[in-house]
């Protein structure tokens, strides 16, 4: 069993910047679970799926083969052997996702890859239910929050920043609604684990947060370190 970090958090809480950061400082490999939600978002929406149809969605998971690969640390998503890494970021498959992702067969499906992932590696993996569900007895777990109007400022300056034009009372509309639905789906949803430690990141930069996680992170490996020798 790897070391395993858990950073759950609502939408542009600054998560996958931060957890990349972190992971690339202890030299953990970084699984962004989003992006797994992506890939089959971005399947179902190609194969003109209507998100609603709980039963089309599961009955089409069987098509969509999602997996991931690390190249110097970046991790690629692959949607049925392409290369889905950037499409699966625009606002269309997030809000797609946000919806497919509450039924139980999409969960099922990445459930086993992610934990398969955490077993074999120390990993810093980054998602809205890492800490109370896919692996409950992570050595560290973060939960992630900001204020929802900076959340949809930082994802404003991100699209905009990548040449995609938006507006930003549609961003921070769209944040509200998918914190709803992610907070309140009956399957795995958006919580903070009860041993979990709670990081504001409204008024922190970013290394401000990357330093907090990773003093916690060196800590506990130490504890953990020191616990072993002691047997
Ligand atoms: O983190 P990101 O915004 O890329 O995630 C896209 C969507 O995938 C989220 O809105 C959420 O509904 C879903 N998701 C999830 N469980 C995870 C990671 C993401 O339900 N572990």
């Amino acid at each position: 069993m790897g070391f395993n970090i858990a950073i759950d958090g609502p939408a542009g809480a600054g998560k996958s910047t931060i957890a990349r950061k972190v992971a690339g400082e202890l030299s953990f490999l970084y699984v962004d679970t989003g992006a797994m939600y992506r890939a089959i978002g971005l399947g179902l929406l190609r194969k003109g799926i209507d998100r609603e149809d709980e039963k089309a969605v599961s009955a089409s998971l069987d098509d969509i083969q999602v997996s991931i690969t690390h190249e110097s640390g970046e991790q690629r998503v692959w949607l049925n052997g392409e290369d889905v890494t950037r499409p699966i970021r625009s606002e269309e498959v997030g809000n797609m996702t946000s919806r497919i992702s509450s039924y139980k067969a999409v969960r099922e499906k990445l459930l086993a890859l992610q934990r398969k992932l955490a077993a074999a590696h120390d990993v810093l993996m980054d998602g809205r239910d890492i800490g109370t569900c896919i692996l409950p007895r992570a050595d560290l777990k973060i939960f992630l929050t900001a204020d929802a109007g900076v959340r949809a400022k930082r994802r404003y300056l991100e699209l905009t920043d990548r040449g995609i034009s938006c507006n930003i009372e549609e961003i921070e509309r769209d944040i509200r609604q998918r914190d709803l639905r992610d907070m309140t789906r009956s399957i795995a949803p958006l919580k903070k684990a009860e041993d979990a430690v709670e990081v504001d990141t409204s008024h922190m930069t970013i290394q401000e947060v990357a330093d907090t996680i990773i003093r916690m992170a060196k800590e506990k490996m130490m504890d953990a370190s020191s616990q072993d020798t002691g047997r």
